[in-house]
């Protein structure tokens, strides 16, 4: 059977290696880059097995990992000439790939240019060196400069930098010096992530021993308020909950279709492939899918099939992490139901409490409510007796250089 589309779908690619493992990171990758090669020609061989039975058409491909950047812009161009061979991908496509600074010079970033990558995520994270020693990361404040630049010299017009915040001890003054500097660089786009504690990292692991403390709740939602304050006064829009766009064309096209239920392909270890409503993943281990796609396998590690109730409480999830909120018309077309009535109850608490507001038919939360956004999904979710069943955040949404 050929699946077809009438919203243009996206196209994300795992590179699962990196030079080294940041202590906080939980996405899948290898520090071993012996096996780059075979692995480039499993990709490839994968993409083009799939696209026999896709006939969509694509307006975003989206290279991340891992670190792309350990790649060339040969290699790159490969992966995207492949995408365009194999799949329908429109005119005027975003092709976006991450990049972290300490693997690349000027040079390189206007290879990448020329490859036909037309945005870059840049994952500088701090530009205080203290705070790049304990997040692990392989570059410095200075060389996280110098890759802005280098990247704004190469022709990117569209790039985007991503801060983690909330690191212990961590004060207001120091997390607003390292956005004033961003905003002096005047990118297109930020992300901005408050530093997550995910199970079986290591750095977990030193929280849980008390080696190190997290910041408390109350510092942490000032650090997000303040976050927002200061962008918005810098221009630039929230446009979901960590991510801010100086206008809505400058927004992440490919990162919106997450959050839009929009299918999606991945390819690559560990990478996760939507078409409603089933969802599959690929096998996590470079060798086990280099094993698969040897075999003439899809190295396709496991599907779900998501059912109604399901589908319902991804796009509550989903739809609340967007400053514009849930189409409450589109969401009762979609399921045939009344979204005011199914959750009158629960509306009217969290509208009482100033957490969430309805407007123009969209129920979206308020600045309050993005800091509560598990709990306040949970709520929508037993009023409604909604199974549970939802994949974790970091599972649906994209990754992180
Ligand atoms: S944060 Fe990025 S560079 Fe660090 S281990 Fe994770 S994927 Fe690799």
């Amino acid at each position: 059977m050929t699946l077809m589309n009438t919203e243009p779908s996206g196209i994300y690619i795992h590179i699962p290696f990196c030079i080294r493992k940041c202590p906080y990171c939980d996405f899948y990758s290898i520090t071993d880059l012996s096996l780059r090669q075979v692995f480039l020609e499993s990709l490839l061989r994968e993409m083009e097995t799939v696209s026999a039975n896709i006939n969509f058409h694509f307006d975003s491909l989206y290279v991340g990992g891992g670190t792309p950047s350990v790649l060339d812009a040969e290699e790159i161009e490969r992966i995207i000439n492949a995408a365009y061979k194999h799949f329908r991908m429109l005119p005027g496509a975003e092709i976006s790939a991450e990049v972290n600074p300490g693997t690349v010079t000027s040079q390189k970033l206007k290879d990448y240019r020329s490859s036909g990558i037309n945005r870059l995520n840049i994952g500088v994270q701090s530009f205080q060196d203290e705070n790049l020693h304990f997040l692990g990361r392989i570059h410095s404040a200075q060389e996280a400069c110098l890759a802005v630049r280098g990247a704004q010299e190469a022709g990117f017009e569209n790039i985007g930098l991503d801060f983690i915040y909330g690191i212990p001890g961590q004060s207001e003054k120091s997390w607003l010096s390292d956005l004033q500097k961003a905003a002096e660089l005047s990118p297109a786009h930020l992300s901005c992530y408050t530093l997550t504690y995910e199970q079986g990292t290591p750095m977990e692991a030193n929280l849980r021993k008390g080696q190190i403390q997290a910041i408390p709740e109350d510092a942490a939602a000032g650090l997000f308020e303040a976050t927002g304050v200061f962008l918005a006064h810098h221009g630039y829009e929230r446009y979901e909950i960590s991510n801010f766009a100086r206008s809505a064309s400058q927004r992440s096209r490919h990162n919106q279709k997450y959050w839009s239920d929009i299918p999606y392909l991945g390819f690559g270890p560990s990478a996760h492939s939507f078409l409603p409503p089933e969802r599959y993943w690929n096998l996590r281990s470079v060798k086990a899918y280099i094993g698969a796609m040897n075999s003439g396998r899809l190295p396709v590690a496991e599907r779900e099939t998501l059912t109604q109730e399901q589908q319902i409480t991804e796009a509550i999830f989903l739809g609340l992490r967007k400053s514009e909120g849930i189409d409450i018309d589109a969401f009762d077309k979609k399921f045939d139901k009344d979204f005011k009535a199914l959750f009158g109850e629960v509306i009217q608490n969290l509208e009482a409490g100033g957490l969430i507001k309805i407007q123009k038919n969209h129920c979206a939360l308020s600045h309050k409510g993005m800091l509560l956004l598990d709990s306040i999904v949970s709520m929508f979710v037993l009023s409604a007796s909604l199974s549970q069943g939802l994949k974790t955040s970091g599972e649906l949404i994209s990754s992180e250089v």
